[in-house]
């Protein structure tokens, strides 16, 4: 049965700031919905989950890495975001160690999507010593950029998202805007972020009704339950389809 707004589009979950509040009964919303995701986690936030993020990796779900803190990678030395990356991918080793589980692949996002190099923030200039520097890091602990089949977008590609390790997104869902003093004007309310579901600017990150290119999408392990959960009905509503990214060397 056809459903409004029938796009055919895959959506790669992705939530940061893993583990957070309410965890256990996020992954069982989801596993109630089938879904999957793909949950970027502090290190410091590990330290006192670790038989809740065994639960989630034992369902299906995958764990990856978002630094230790939740800092700006521009305002880190070098050695200070290896340490970052270090210390929460030793996390990371413990815990499938402990849930009998081979991580599937080792993935990466930066807190604020900051690459180090605020200047060009979010673009990937491998002219930039500090920026490759990190990426070699990354590559060197065995960190690959999770593919995701099908994510055509031509201003994710430019921006040079397909070009490096760390993992961006396509479609922010603006949770993170919420009750914060740092929203972007219009998105404080829960309904206004569940309506923005709904926006066509599929060139400028907010492509859910647009059907040419399947979706990276970004929610938060903290956000209001109302939000998590109206957010992934109303995508379901839509005829989204869930699954997580592959690896692919
Ligand atoms: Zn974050």
């Amino acid at each position: 049965m056809m459903k409004y707004n029938e796009t055919g589009k895959i959506g790669y979950m992705t939530i940061d700031d893993a583990p957070h509040n309410n965890f256990i009964e996020r992954i069982d919303f989801f596993e109630s919905k089938e879904i999957k995701a793909l949950w970027f986690c502090n290190g410091v936030r590990m330290l006192d989950m670790k038989d809740e993020l065994i639960y989630a990796i034992k369902k299906g779900h995958i764990l990856g890495n978002h630094f230790y803190d939740h800092v700006n990678a521009s305002s880190l030395t070098l050695e200070e975001i290896k340490s970052q990356i270090e210390s929460t991918d030793q996390l990371l080793e413990q815990v499938y160690e402990l849930a009998y589980i081979k991580r599937p692949f080792h993935a990466f996002r930066f807190p604020y999507l900051n690459n180090g190099d605020r200047a060009k923030y979010r673009h990937t200039n491998g002219h930039d010593e500090k920026v490759k520097g990190i990426q070699d890091i990354l590559k060197n602990l065995g960190y690959t950029l999770p593919y995701c089949d099908g994510v055509t977008y031509q201003w994710y590609k430019e921006a040079g998202f397909f070009d490096c390790i760390n993992m961006d997104v396509t479609y922010d869902s603006f949770d993170w805007c919420h009750n914060s003093p740092h929203a972007v004007a219009g998105y404080e309310s829960i309904e206004a972020i569940l309506e923005r579901v709904n926006e066509e600017a599929p060139g400028n990150g907010r492509g859910l009704n647009d059907a040419t290119s399947n979706e990276i999408i970004l929610m938060h392990a903290y956000t209001d339950m109302a939000i998590f959960k109206g957010l992934t009905e109303r995508m379901l509503a839509k005829g989204i389809r869930f699954e997580l990214p592959v690896y692919k060397k």
